[in-house]
């Protein structure tokens, strides 16, 4: 048995399809890490029990208002990150 943050795969989906529209920023995967732990220190974490991938506790859908936050929660660590990249010297 083993805790699962859906938050982070909500976050992981949306950092997919958000930086996918954009073309002028670096896509590696420090940067694309750096975007998701800074938006998931500002979102609230929704743990869930699974076990080899079957969650046992009912399964969150994500709803309309927190999809808004993710993206924007997202969309500004994308800008923050890419401004300033850690794995430039
Ligand atoms: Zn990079």
């Amino acid at each position: 048995m083993e805790l699962l943050n859906y938050s982070e795969i909500w976050v992981g989906e949306l950092t997919d399809e958000l930086l996918n529209e954009r073309q002028d920023i670096c896509k590696c995967e420090l940067c694309r890490l750096d975007i998701q732990a800074m938006a998931l220190n500002q979102l609230k974490p929704n743990y869930v029990v699974s076990e080899h991938g079957r969650i046992y506790t009912k399964t969150k859908m994500l709803g309309q208002q927190n999809r808004a936050d993710i993206v924007a929660q997202v969309t500004k660590a994308i800008e923050q990150v890419s401004r300033r990249p850690h794995h430039l010297p």
